[in-house]
């Protein structure tokens, strides 16, 4: 298990915080035959309440359950349920998860997304830029910058201030057919989410992604408003996939445990009637990795959140775009090859 500190290239502004440095928790495991899985823990202290020295003690908890195992495939759910039990984080749990996948992929000499049975070649998947500045002027500057790498869909942050200027600053710049979705993550309250989306809504939106918090909430704006919802923190509190809420949820490896743990959420938010799609929480790239492998078997109905490590400094994003707009599962076996080498290790 190691830590790292990773910068990004401007604060990633969002209604609860500005995130300059993210946190990341790498683990490893190894079999006593030396067949070595990698995994990343990502908690986003200001998006899950998580912090990392909790992920840190999960995973230390997980320390017995691992050695006891053997590490053959045929026990990777059984060890995975034992680790749910002592570590209970779903970020922790991701970390075990993703090194496991890993580790099965890189013993089969298949990449991931084989083993979860997605039909082959491995698809593009289409994902969205996120505008990271908090001021029309920089915001103007990345749609455009966006449009010109083939982004079709634009994520915008809202919920704080001048939302329908930086909106429409998005919209001057980025043209009249591509996509806006915002992202309120929970800020506003029913009412002010209605009048926000009622004001908001003429610049032509995609969705707006977690208005408000809360299972009973979410139900409420979506009765006051038009526009397609999707729920992201919410997806996390019971009863969310109990019934249809809104449009759409939107899945996260952090948060739903890992690839397992995301592949069951994907089941549970369409049988319940959701669209799905997945998103990073300024993962690393094991994480971002994950998720494609995830998109790969899941087939994401709508654009994807996924395009986030060129907002690292300093990192060279082993994950660029596939074509405009779209992103693949890496090359290679398990999760990838090229992945560890962004976390300062050799890459392999
Ligand atoms: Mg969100």
């Amino acid at each position: 298990m190691r830590f790292l500190r990773a910068r990004l290239r401007a604060p990633w502004v969002g209604a609860h915080d500005s995130v300059g440095v993210r946190p990341l928790a790498l683990v490893s495991v190894e079999t006593a035959d030396g067949h070595m899985g990698y995994g990343e823990a990502a908690p986003l202290e200001s998006y899950d309440g998580v912090r990392i020295d909790d992920v840190r003690a999960a995973l230390e908890d997980c320390r017995a359950p691992l050695s006891d195992s053997d590490g053959a495939d045929s026990d990777r759910e059984h060890l995975l349920e034992r680790c749910r039990k002592v570590a209970v984080l779903p970020q922790a749990v991701a970390a075990i998860d993703l090194a496991l996948w890993d580790l099965a992929g890189r013993r089969a000499r298949a990449p991931v997304w084989q083993l979860l049975g997605a039909a082959a070649p491995a698809p593009d998947i289409e994902v969205n830029a996120t505008i990271a500045a908090a001021d029309r002027a920089g915001a103007a500057r990345e749609a455009a910058a966006a449009v010109a790498a083939g982004f079709s869909v634009i994520k915008v942050k809202v919920g704080l201030g001048d939302d329908a200027g930086r909106v429409a600053a998005v919209r001057a710049a980025a043209g009249p057919t591509i996509a806006i979705r915002l992202d309120a993550n929970g800020a506003w309250t029913v009412a002010e989410a209605g009048a926000a989306l009622d004001a908001l809504a003429p610049a032509g939106i995609e969705l707006c992604e977690e208005p408000v918090r809360g299972v009973g909430e979410l139900s409420e704006v979506a009765a006051l408003t038009d526009l397609a919802l999707a729920i992201d923190e919410t997806a996390a509190e019971p009863g969310a996939f109990d019934r249809r809420l809104c449009a759409a949820a939107c899945l996260k490896i952090a948060r739903c445990g890992g690839i397992s743990g995301t592949l069951d959420a994907a089941r549970r938010a369409r049988a319940a009637g959701y669209e799905v799609y997945l998103a990073s929480t300024l993962d690393g790239p094991l994480g971002i990795a994950a998720a494609l492998h995830a998109a790969a078997a899941i087939r994401p109905d709508l654009p994807s959140g996924l395009a986030t490590l060129d907002h690292f400094e300093g990192r060279p994003d082993p994950l660029a775009l596939s074509r405009a707009g779209h992103m693949r599962p890496p090359a290679g076996a398990g999760l990838g090859e090229g992945l560890l080498s962004w976390y300062g290790l050799d890459a392999r």
